[in-house]
Order: structure tokens, then sequence, then C-alpha cells
């Protein structure tokens, strides 16, 4: 990662939205490697407040996950969490955090921004809202697990055209596998494990003293 802005040229920002509830090593391994592949001075961690597309979703309360997520970055200077989509409430659309979050961080509005996302998420992609305009607004970088399936990129490519579709294929990142994700951490907490592999010890005190996903402290 580079640590220094190139003097006239825009400042490259990450932003990588979820849930991060909580964090673990995969998101970590994510944010480096799109880091160091796409030369980004800056990644913002940004959790949801509530994603659009789990509307039954019911995550950890916004200021754990935003507090484990400071724990998790620290020691990180070109990394910290944003609480702009906590603050702002109701469902997290990413073209409205692409338009506020350039102020929001103190960054200039013309900076270069990419998003970060898992390729999960491409074949729902084109409802996204504001989709077109998002996509013309940021770089995505999708990240690509060994054993993901290859991204169907013709839904995209008949919503949105071959621009933004050859946009998006550009960031692709092929990560080998981080094997953990959070749903799997709040099984190992809820069954009173001590042990649980992939979350940084800070997150887990925390996660102990605040008693979250039933952990016992
Ligand atoms: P859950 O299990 O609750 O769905 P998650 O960790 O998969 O949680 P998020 O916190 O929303 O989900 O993750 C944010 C992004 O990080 C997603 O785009 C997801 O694809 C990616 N991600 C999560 N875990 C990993 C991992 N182990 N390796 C690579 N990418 C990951």
């Amino acid at each position: 990662m580079e640590a220094e802005p190139r003097p006239g040229s825009p400042r490259r920002i990450g932003l990588f939205g979820g849930s991060f509830d909580p964090v673990h090593a995969g998101h970590l391994h994510v944010a480096r490697a799109a880091g160091e592949r796409f030369g980004l001075d800056r990644i913002v961690f940004v959790p949801a407040a509530q994603s659009p597309f789990k509307p039954d979703q019911r995550p950890a309360a916004g200021e754990h996950r935003l507090a484990m997520l400071r724990l998790a970055l620290a020691g990180e200077p070109e990394w910290s969490a944003s609480a702009i989509e906590l603050d702002r409430g109701g469902p997290s659309w990413t073209i409205d955090t692409v338009r506020a979050l350039p102020k929001a961080i103190g960054e200039r509005e013309d900076c270069a921004l990419y998003l970060v996302l898992g390729s999960d998420n491409l074949p729902a992609l084109p409802q996204w809202k504001e989709s077109r305009a998002l996509l013309e607004r940021v770089q995505p970088i999708v990240i690509f697990r060994d054993g993901d399936a290859s991204a169907q990129l013709e839904p995209l490519r008949a919503m949105l055209g071959d621009a933004l579709a050859k946009k998006v294929e550009a960031g692709y990142l092929r990560l080998p596998p981080v094997a953990v994700s959070s749903t799997e951490v709040r099984a190992a907490l809820a069954r009173g494990e001590r042990e649980v592999a992939g979350v940084p010890s800070s997150v887990l005190d925390y996660i102990r003293a605040h008693r979250l996903y039933g952990a016992r402290a």
C-alpha cells in the first residue's frame, strides 16, 4: 500500500462495506489484498445500518460493530471505520454512501473511489439503487474466493452496457480462501467455544465483555 499521496493525482480511497457482525480475518485479508493490488492510499470500512437485501437480518448494534472494527483496524494507519451508514440509518444504499463519503472523511470530491465487494454481489448489482451512477463513480474491486463460480457478466452487460461491464471485469481480484465467516464466528461463540479462530483477540475480548452473540464473559 502506498502511504504517501501522489502529488497532483487524486488519492485512491477504498470503500469496504459489509455487516462486519463481527469483523474477522477474512475481511482484513480482503482489504490488504485490494489495497496492494490497486495501490489504495486509504481504506474505509463502512458497517451497514441495514442491508437493503437482508431486511430481516438483525445484526448486533451498530455501536458494537463499529467499536469492534476500530479495535481490529488499530495499528493500520491507512485503514479506518466510518459511521456514515449507521448515522444515516435505514437501508444502506451504497450510492448514498459514495456521494457523502469524501466530505465525511476529509477527502477531495474528485478522489478516486474503489468499491470492494464480494463476487456474490454481482448478480444483484443491477438492482442496487442507481447502479449505473454508482458504477460510473467507482471502480469496483470484485473479490473472488477460490471455488466461487466465475461471474456471470452477461446479465450485467445486458442491463448496464458493455463499458460498465468491462469496468467491473477490470476489478476482478482472485484470492485464496480464508475459511472464516461472521456466521461461523457467531455460531462458535453461541456454542460457548473459548477459542475462535480468525477473530483478533482484542475483538474477542470486546465480544465477551459485552456478551455479544451469546458469548460468556
Ligand atoms: P455473514 O457470515 O454474516 O454473511 P460475512 O463475513 O460473509 O458475514 P460481511 O461482513 O457482510 O459478511 O462481509 C463483507 C464482505 O466481505 C462481503 O462482500 C464478503 O464477500 C467478504 N468476505 C467475508 N468473509 C470473507 C472471507 N473469509 N474471504 C473473503 N471475503 C470475505
